[in-house]
């Protein structure tokens, strides 16, 4: 079934329930501050479509870190609320609880137009997908919008569960709408040729998403701690890099069943004796280095890549970006992504943090927010949040 987008919605006089990813990264000490409002900014077009359509009340949920089922003041979304009230110059009522019996009589009063539920995460219902806890929410609107798209790849309550109770009445926020239309856009007959740029820590944490791409795409350029079990698997040297056991098994099974030698390895690298000596670069890895970035040889064959590519998708930083010393790889990719003419998506996380880096971010198609969501979403084609809106 299509997805009801809410730019199709009647919204006037009703209470909306709806749900956004408002996991922000806060500062570790007091007071919690937001160290980087990007998430909540993306969701501010559709809460002002919300008003703008005359939503009698709407009532906002999200979840923040991982409270595991417990209330704790450190992941409240206070510091949310009263920036949401900054940017939309209009209170915003918290709630004690997520599903508190103040809720309702918050809802009640005639001045208060948005209500924040506090962290769903404090209840363990919400991750464990309780259909009462479901239905609790579901009461508190009239229609549920679902802008949540770091959120849907999760079977929890209230992106899942929350969805059977708005028969007909469930719609995609903006936000979400944007991210399953360009992420669509590279699996249903994306331009060719279609190139890959793969990099970060672990091989095991993308290896389905790999396996995925092996069918999608012309070529996979690799980088990042990523490439060593890869060079590893083919009988090279990685000296003290980053390199489990259980990563050198899978990278050999990928290069087993990599028949059109779509996956592209370093030719060279920036290594370095650990992560605060000086770098210097060399096309092996001693027994007393490590690998930390891409070298300048790989950049210029991958830029090769991306220069004639038409469709990019870029997911994971090609080394220890986080240090200036180790960042030439990522931030030439950057680069030369965001300047290929091609159709480019970049893909969660790390990604979105060097992206905005490199400062040509607003230069790529599509810069997706959810990492775990968009990577699942190539992977199998659907996600969980976003079939239950559809109303599968
Ligand atoms: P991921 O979450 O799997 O995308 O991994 C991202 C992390 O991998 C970042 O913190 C990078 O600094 C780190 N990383 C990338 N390349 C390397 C490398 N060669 N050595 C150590 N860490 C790396």
């Amino acid at each position: 079934m299509q997805l009801k987008s809410i730019q199709d919605a009647d919204l006037k006089g009703k209470k909306v329930l709806a749900r956004f990813d408002f996991n922000v990264p806060l500062t570790k000490t007091e007071p919690r501050t937001i160290t980087d409002a990007s998430r909540i900014d993306m969701a501010l077009p559709t809460i002002r479509l919300m008003l703008e359509k005359g939503a009698s009340k709407i009532i906002l949920m999200s979840h923040l870190g991982r409270p595991d089922g417990q209330v704790n003041p450190k992941y409240s979304l206070e510091p949310v609320a009263t920036y949401l009230a900054e940017q939309l110059g209009i209170d915003v009522v918290l709630t004690t609880g997520p599903v508190d019996v103040g809720v309702k009589e918050f809802l009640q009063l005639p001045e208060t137009k948005i209500v924040l539920l506090e962290n769903l995460r404090f209840s363990p219902l919400e991750e464990k997908n309780d259909q009462e806890f479901a239905e609790k929410l579901s009461t508190y609107g009239d229609v549920y919008v679902n802008d949540a798209f770091g959120a849907a790849h999760r079977k929890h309550a209230s992106v899942f569960g929350v969805n059977k109770f708005f028969s007909g009445r469930a719609y995609a926020g903006l936000l979400l709408e944007k991210e399953i239309k360009a992420l669509g856009h590279l699996m249903d007959k994306p331009a060719k040729p279609f190139v890959a740029v793969l990099g970060g820590a672990k091989v095991a944490d993308k290896i389905k998403t790999i396996e995925r791409l092996l069918v999608l795409v012309d070529k996979i350029l690799i980088g990042g701690a990523m490439a060593y079990p890869f060079l590893k698997a083919k009988g090279l040297a990685v000296g003290k890099s980053l390199c489990g056991d259980e990563d050198v098994a899978l990278a050999k099974q990928l290069l087993a069943q990599d028949k059109g030698g779509k996956i592209q390895l370093p030719v060279d690298h920036i290594v370095a004796g650990n992560p605060d000596s000086e770098p210097s670069f060399s096309a092996t890895i001693n027994n007393d280095k490590m690998g930390l970035d891409i070298g300048p040889a790989t950049i210029d064959k991958y830029a090769l890549h991306l220069k004639g590519a038409k469709t990019i998708f870029w997911n994971g930083p090609m080394g220890l970006f986080e240090n200036p010393k180790f960042a030439t790889g990522t931030m030439e990719m950057a680069n030369y992504i965001a300047h290929s003419g091609a159709f480019t998506v970049v893909g969660g996380g790390d990604s979105v943090a060097a992206a905005q880096q490199s400062g040509f971010a607003d230069q790529f198609s599509h810069v997706s927010t959810g990492g775990g969501a968009s990577l699942e979403y190539i992977e199998k084609g659907e996600l969980p949040g976003v079939n239950a809106l559809r109303g599968l």
